[in-house]
Parts: structure tokens; sequence; C-alpha cells
């Protein structure tokens, strides 16, 4: 599922392909990509425009446009933006296809069908609730030291909550909490001063070691122009169930908590 590291690798590397170029089609082999508005509305809002400027918050990419609006897209659990020239026809799993004036094709690639697209008069409307970027300033250890105190959720959970920390999903948790040798299951109120440090610390250092490793493709991500990322070829627990730990050679342990797939070195990353 594409995380932090992924969208902005995303965003980073098709930016300098479409940043102030002009939209002059969209095609939507799956038209229940587009959350919002009607079609019509949607196409008509779209072509013509010209790309602004691309960013990201959380795990959402904006696409901000001439006329003031926002397009929104969301790759959720499969999703990938590729960059093709615009004779490029439809694969498979191809959702949606925006078309550009620089012979230029962005195809919205996602083999389960969660993504979603929404053209928006801003961003607040799905931003409005998000926790702070992890990898800019309001993230702070205070911040996340007062935050944690109020949560009765385990640890892996609380991290995961898109309104408490945007950004961050079941990979990303499962490196940081091993990095900073927490237990998901913890309690967020039992973590002493000394494991919040360490906490903020590992959440910065894994996603910027993501970012800088263009991301990880562990199944359907894939890079813009292709190709896979390397992310995953430094992960020390995600997706390694029962491999040994890299530290103590203790087979990791998978869980599921709260749902989600969860791997851990029970040495390591003891349940106090
Ligand atoms: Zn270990």
């Amino acid at each position: 599922m594409p995380e932090l590291p992924e969208v902005e690798t995303t965003v980073r590397e098709t930016a300098p392909h479409i940043n102030g170029r002009r939209i002059t089609g969209v095609a939507l082999p799956w038209e229940g990509i587009v959350r919002e508005p009607a079609l019509a509305e949607f196409r008509s809002g779209l072509i013509g425009e010209t790309v602004t400027g691309i960013t990201r918050r959380g795990k959402y990419i904006f696409w901000h446009l001439s006329g003031g609006k926002v397009l929104n897209l969301h790759l959720k659990m499969s999703g990938s933006l590729l960059v093709k020239p615009s004779s490029a026809e439809a694969g498979k799993f191809t959702r949606a296809i925006f078309y550009f004036d620089n012979d230029t094709a962005i195809h919205f690639r996602d083999p389960r069908k969660f993504g979603v697209i929404r053209l928006l008069d801003g961003p607040e409307k799905v931003t409005g609730r998000l926790g702070p970027e992890p990898l800019e300033g309001g993230f702070t250890r205070k911040f996340l030291e007062r935050s944690l105190a109020r949560r009765k959720a385990p640890i892996k959970a609380v991290i995961l909550d898109q309104n408490f920390i945007a950004g961050i999903g079941s990979m990303y948790a499962d490196e940081a909490l091993f990095a900073a040798g927490i237990n998901p299951q913890r309690r967020p109120g039992s973590l002493t001063p000394e494991e919040v440090k360490r906490l903020h610390r590992a959440i910065r250092q894994v996603l910027r070691s993501g970012i800088e490793h263009m991301g990880a493709s562990t199944s359907t991500y894939f890079r813009p122009g292709g190709e896979a990322g390397f992310a995953h070829h430094h992960f020390k627990v995600a997706h390694r169930r029962g491999k040994p730990c890299p530290v103590c050679d203790t087979p990791l342990e998978y869980i599921k908590l709260r749902g989600r797939g969860t791997c851990f070195c029970p040495r390591c990353q003891p349940l106090k």
C-alpha cells in the first residue's frame, strides 16, 4: 500500500513531466474512480486547465490547476501513477488517463480499484482533519509525547491514524516501531519519555529512508517510470514474517493488530 514515501516519490517523479502543462483530454476506462463531481462536470472542469503545481499532504496528491481548483488523487491500496507517451494504450488495470499538451499521459493504474480521484475547490475538504506532516516542523517530540498520552489504542494503531500523524501506513509503522524497540501492542501511555524520543526519531528516519530509496515495491506499487522502488530491500521487519531478526536472529513474529498485518521481533520489541 502506498504510504508517504511512495506518494512523495510519485509526486517528485511525475512533476517534471506535467508541471506547467495543459490537460488536453481525460479517459476513464473505469468511471467509478471519480468520486466527485459528476462526470460531465469533472471532464469540463479539467480539460484546458494547466497544472500549476503538484503537492502532497499525507497520502494525498494534489494537482493545482490554473483555474483555481485542485485535482486530488488518492492511490489507496494498490494505485500507481505512470508516465507514458500519449499514444500508449490503457493497460488491464488502467482506471484513468490524463493527456497533456506535451505528448505525455499519466495513467492511474489500480488493480484493486480502491483509488479515488476528486476535482475540488481546494485541498481542505480532504486534508482538513489530517495530523501533522511527520517530516515537517509541526511534528515535534513534545507534540508526540502530549498526543500519545491521551490515546488508548495500541501504539501501532495510533501512528496509523491519519488524523494523528499523516502519511504513515502499516509498513513504515512496523519499521519505526522496530527501530525504536517498541512492541506494536504497547499502550501509548506506557511509553517512557526515552521511548517516545526514540519513536519520534525512528518515524522520521524510516520515512526519509523510504523516500531516499524511492518507495517500497512490495506488491503493486511502481514508480512513475514503471520501475520498482528499492525501499523494501532495506526493511528490517515489514513484510519479513518468519525471517530472522537482523539484530538478534530471532524469527520475526506476525500478528493481526486491529486487522492490520504486523511484523515485529519478540526479543528486540518485548511486550513489557
Ligand atoms: Zn531481534
